[in-house]
């Protein structure tokens, strides 16, 4: 009996914290360390919860709850994205937090792993009040965070715009301006050139190494991407201009399917127009039940929304050659080892999205100095980067015959455990 037989009558946790604590037991116990320096891994060394009122737009004050983690600060200050959802949790942004250490490790950024959430739907908010919570927010957290200490970013939900509004607070608590405290800014508060294409741009050279690994060519490719935020709908572009076919997309809308290849502009005129959905495209067909995209005969499959869409459950059903995470943990560890034995390549998220805290990093060393890099130096960085990651952890797991995502967390522990022990904590 195969595994992924096995595996299909299983259930697994869904709880982020535990899967990130789970997946730190895989890779730490290949590397042969000990459990006393992993269990300092498994938990976060702060968290901040905090409540505070907003003045809504009818006159009503209603109260906000978000939370600030920051999970290892070992290798440097902590960073990581501040997301707006309604689903938000302690336990989501605690593994948030966690997974942004790893992330930062395996691309050699010097930063540790932080992450915020506010409890919130943005769908449901005013743009005053969306620039009221954000100031909320980063008063509440602004003890914890600062250039040399928590260096926040967007995330889901949240863009520059929101980043501008949270630096303004920020700056007039400190009584001068400080650009260094956050990052994903708007270009003229100190943003950098590329931040916002970064993700996308990241995510898609580790394709390109990857299909050319895999000696398949990119040209004709096609592509299904399940999200059409900020990763999904920059992949879709670079993607297309590298002539793939992006035959599928999705977004809480629904799902739209063109098998030769979706007219983007005219899906991105959707998104952009009054009723904010893809779905009403009358050259595309309609995924009656989204969650099939996933499970389309594609070349390369791109998760960019959420975490847990790939499980045990789904995980035997996806046809994709290769699977690019562009959202942070869309894919369980028992849906790894389907997709594995299955003998499809998982380009993990702490490797395939690194590209947007790789220019947040550029963004934090630009401001620092004041002198602000062209968009090709700024590009030309990351893909160096972001290649050298990707050839790194690909021959760890050749060598040690394991996914790519165990061989990033063994890259990323060993880095993070290197410096434990050179400051003396392990
Ligand atoms: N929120 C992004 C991530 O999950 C970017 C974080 C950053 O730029 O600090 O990687």
């Amino acid at each position: 009996m195969s595994v992924s037989t096995v595996t299909h009558v299983e259930t697994e946790s869904l709880n982020p914290y535990e899967i990130v604590q789970s997946q730190i037991d895989q890779a730490g116990k290949r590397l042969g360390i000990r459990e006393e320096v992993l269990n300092i891994l498994k938990k976060p060394k702060r968290v901040l919860y905090v409540s505070f009122p907003v003045k809504m737009d009818n006159g009503s004050i209603r109260m906000f709850e978000g939370f600030r983690s920051q999970h290892n600060d070992a290798v440097g200050p902590t960073k990581g994205g501040i997301r707006f959802h309604p689903n938000v949790t302690m336990d989501e942004v605690k593994a948030l937090s966690m997974w942004m250490s790893f992330k930062c490790a395996v691309a050699h950024v010097p930063f540790g792993g932080g992450k915020g959430g506010v409890i919130c739907n943005p769908h449901e908010l005013s743009k005053g009040e969306l620039q009221r919570i954000s100031r909320g927010f980063m008063e509440a957290i602004a003890d914890i965070v600062g250039p040399e200490k928590d260096i926040p970013a967007p995330d889901v939900y949240t863009n520059a715009q929101t980043m501008g509004w949270m630096m303004d607070t920020y700056s007039r608590l400190k009584g001068h301006f400080s650009p260094g405290v956050i990052t994903g800014k708007p270009l003229s508060l100190g943003g950098s050139k590329g931040r916002n294409e970064a993700t996308a741009r990241g995510c898609v050279y580790v394709i390109e190494q990857a299909m050319k690994t895999l000696e398949k060519p990119l040209e004709g490719a096609t592509v299904a991407i399940q999200g059409f935020g900020n990763a999904g709908r920059i992949v879709a572009d670079l993607l297309s201009e590298k002539r793939c076919k992006i035959v599928a997309v999705s977004d809480t809308s629904g799902a739209i399917y063109q098998k030769d290849g979706l007219n983007l502009d005219q899906v991105k005129r959707l998104k952009d127009g009054q009723t904010s959905s893809i779905v009403d495209n009358p050259d595309a067909q309609r995924i009656e039940n989204p969650e099939e995209l996933l499970e389309l005969d594609v070349d390369i499959l791109i998760p960019a929304a959420l975490e847990n869409v790939i499980t045990h459950k789904n995980a035997d059903r996806v046809k994709a050659k290769i699977v690019a995470e562009a959202a942070n943990g869309p894919t369980t560890p028992k849906a790894d080892e389907i997709l594995f034995n299955n003998g499809i390549l998982l380009l993990p998220d702490i490797l395939a999205n690194a590209g947007g805290v790789t220019v947040s990093y550029f963004e934090w060393v630009q401001n620092l100095m004041n002198y602000y890099w062209s968009e090709e130096e700024v590009n030309s960085k990351l893909q160096k980067i972001m290649v050298h990651s990707f050839s790194e952890v690909y021959s760890l797991a050749k060598e040690q015959q394991t996914n790519l995502r165990i061989a990033a967390y063994m890259v990323a522990i060993k880095r993070i455990t290197d410096a434990m022990e050179a400051r003396g904590w392990i």
